[in-house]
């Protein structure tokens, strides 16, 4: 897919700044199918950001989820939810269209998934990539962030794309996963998700083991494990706790 050529629009980078929002970019999404706005009609781009988990709360979830990694998923979810509507806002002050899409929310309770993939357009926008867990895993945090998404008309410089794995030949967080739902692939762009992840075996689970959780909707341990996220342990910010 060609990269965008229209520039950044002068206000976008100041105002992410000033909301800290550090992870950031544009996806050019023609081609691929984009929820409706009112009016009927999809979405050529979005912008996609990605918020850092505690990672002292990630490393503590190596065997299984608690407490404070469900009050931190809330957390994050919240903010991420809250920063969408407020840059749908800004965008639509400039005479564009925009919509947010929610953290977490699974709107095809069959299939077990939302609206659209916050990782697609995260990989477009060139964030990171998709890893063995099924997650988008970034350079900086690994996958030790959650994603927000906002589908918009606003001509925007996009990408460039990540269009392949960088796991290498690590197998680790499918050698962790208590339900053998990971199926062990190299993510390419494309790759069915049945094709990375068992998402009802995943999600059997998560309801058996960890229903106490959020009602079994958390586990992490794939993302825990991940040594892309555990180096998040060796910044010196970490000598003390993280700033939330
Ligand atoms: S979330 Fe848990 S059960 Fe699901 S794939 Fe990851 S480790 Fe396995
Ligand atoms: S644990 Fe290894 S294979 Fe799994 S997502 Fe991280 S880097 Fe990729």
């Amino acid at each position: 897919m060609p990269v965008s050529s229209h520039p950044l629009p002068r206000w976008l980078s100041p105002w992410m700044q000033g909301q800290k929002i550090h992870l950031w970019g544009a996806a050019d999404l023609r081609g691929f199918s984009t929820p409706d706005s009112t009016r009927g009609e999809g979405y050529p781009f979005a912008l996609s950001y990605a918020i850092p988990m505690n990672p002292l709360i990630m490393a503590g979830i190596r065997n299984g989820p608690n407490q404070d990694y469900a009050d931190e998923y809330v957390r994050v979810n919240d903010i991420i939810n809250d920063l969408a509507e407020r840059i749908a806002i800004e965008i639509k002050r400039r005479g564009f269209r925009a919509q947010s899409l929610a953290a977490s929310e699974r709107t095809d309770t069959v299939n077990l998934q939302g609206d659209f993939p916050h990782k697609t357009a995260a990989t477009r926008s060139g964030l990171g990539w998709i890893g063995r867990n099924c997650q988008l895993v970034t350079r900086t945090h690994g996958p030790w962030i959650r994603l927000g998404t906002v589908f918009t008309d606003m001509t925007i410089l996009c990408g460039p794309p990540v269009e392949r794995s960088y796991c290498g030949r690590c197998t680790i967080c499918i050698d962790a996963c208590p339900a053998g739902a990971l199926k062990g692939n190299a993510w390419y762009p494309g790759l069915p998700r049945e094709d990375l992840l068992d998402v009802h075996a995943c999600d059997s689970w998560k309801r058996k083991h960890y229903f106490q959780y959020l009602r079994g909707h958390t586990c992490g341990i794939c993302s825990a494990v991940c040594p892309r996220g555990l180096k998040m342990l060796k910044q010196p910010t970490l000598s003390g706790r993280m700033p939330l």
